[in-house]
């Protein structure tokens, strides 16, 4: 060997010594559920009951998007609504009370090639698992302007819950016409002077009842047919370029003035860190069997919004963790 190949191979020797290092713990589970909305804390419920013992990663927002939304009226049991923090925190203790293990953790890669499937968690700690719910939900999509990373934190939001306290009194704009936009923009209009809805076409997509609680708002202003070019302010947003009737005859710039601009245009999976084992559809949302949870990979199960792009509710999250965690159960009982 030469001087350069011992050197090499020290320098890859000391690569690998640098990564087993980073790696400072396995642990063993049967269960291991990834996500913490309303999908994996309702497998997670799920699993204790029937006593696998589930170990339930978190993730970097705790309770999922609901915890980022203001009231939930249409959650089968809660005849005065309630909020989305309350009801995660419910779901939370629910699972708790049956001897779920939740931590606070991310996982942050995945080998699905054999059993017991490995994840890593926050790069430090690899758990074996014998069974895997992917419960990790989607994220907000961004329109993929320049300005939206310019202005980050400086006036450009997607979520008007977590940031609208911060625009008080003032004018902001909300883009999109679906349920979240027309929630958004409701939140907004109690706290802000006006609230413009940025809407692509001349209909909005949101539910009939959200529709008629916009147009009863009286500081919302719905702009039909306006797109946005770019956001203007000295460091932080104090106006949107917007195009009406883009690509028309009559096709004209809007200007207009606002503090705050908040996307509501729908959502991305989260289901990177599986995409190298598990089918995905074209847009990333995980394929899982009809009328079932199970994925590709027997032993790995897919529940809530990471793997539904039509329904997307709470119920239907919860209802799919539920799922997942039958679908585990009698996987580990046929083939532990
Ligand atoms: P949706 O996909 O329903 O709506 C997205 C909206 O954003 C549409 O109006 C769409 O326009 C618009 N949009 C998408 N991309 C762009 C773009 N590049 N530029 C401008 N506008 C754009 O997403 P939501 O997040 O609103 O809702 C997701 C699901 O969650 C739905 O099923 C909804 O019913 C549900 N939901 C239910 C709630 C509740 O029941 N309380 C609350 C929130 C959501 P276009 O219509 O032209 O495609």
């Amino acid at each position: 060997m030469t001087l350069f190949g011992k050197l090499d191979d020290l320098d890859t020797k000391s690569n690998e010594n640098q990564q087993n290092k980073k790696i400072t713990e396995t642990e063993k589970t049967k269960v291991l559920i990834i996500g913490s909305g309303p999908a994996g804390y309702t497998a997670a419920i799920y699993a204790a009951r029937a006593n696998l013992s589930p170990v339930l990663y978190e993730g970097l927002q705790p309770g999922g998007q609901l915890t980022t939304t203001t009231e939930i009226e249409n959650f089968p049991g809660y005849p005065e609504g309630t909020t989305g923090a309350e009801m995660m925190d419910d779901l939370k203790k629910q699972a708790e009370r049956f001897g779920s293990d939740i931590r606070f953790g991310m996982a942050t890669k995945t080998d699905l090639s054999k059993r017991p499937f490995k994840v890593t968690i926050d790069d430090k700690k690899i758990i074996e698992t014998e069974s895997l719910i992917i419960a990790t939900g989607a994220t907000a999509k961004y329109l993929g302007l320049e300005d939206e990373k310019k202005y980050a934190g400086s006036g450009v939001s997607a979520c008007a819950t977590c940031d609208g306290f911060f625009y008080r009194a003032k004018d902001v704009a909300v883009v999109g016409g679906g349920d979240t936009a027309a929630e958004e923009a409701l939140y907004l209009s109690q706290l802000c002077n006006k609230v413009y809805m940025i809407v692509r076409r001349d209909v909005l997509r949101a539910s009939k009842v959200m529709q008629k609680r916009v147009f009863e708002t009286e500081n919302i202003e719905i702009l039909w047919k306006h797109q946005t070019k770019g956001l203007v302010g000295d460091g932080v947003v104090e106006g949107a370029k917007l195009v009406k009737n883009k690509g028309e005859e009559n096709e004209v710039d809007v200007d207009i003035k606002i503090d705050g601009f908040f996307l509501a245009i729908g959502h991305t999976p989260n289901s990177d860190i599986v995409t190298d084992y598990l089918d995905t559809d074209d847009t990333g949302y995980i394929k899982t069997l009809p009328g079932t949870t199970k994925t590709n990979i027997p032993g790995v199960y897919a529940c809530g919004d990471v793997q539904d792009n039509i329904y997307r509710q709470a119920v239907t999250a919860a209802g799919s963790g539920c799922m997942a965690a039958i679908d585990a159960e009698r996987w580990l009982a046929e083939n532990s």
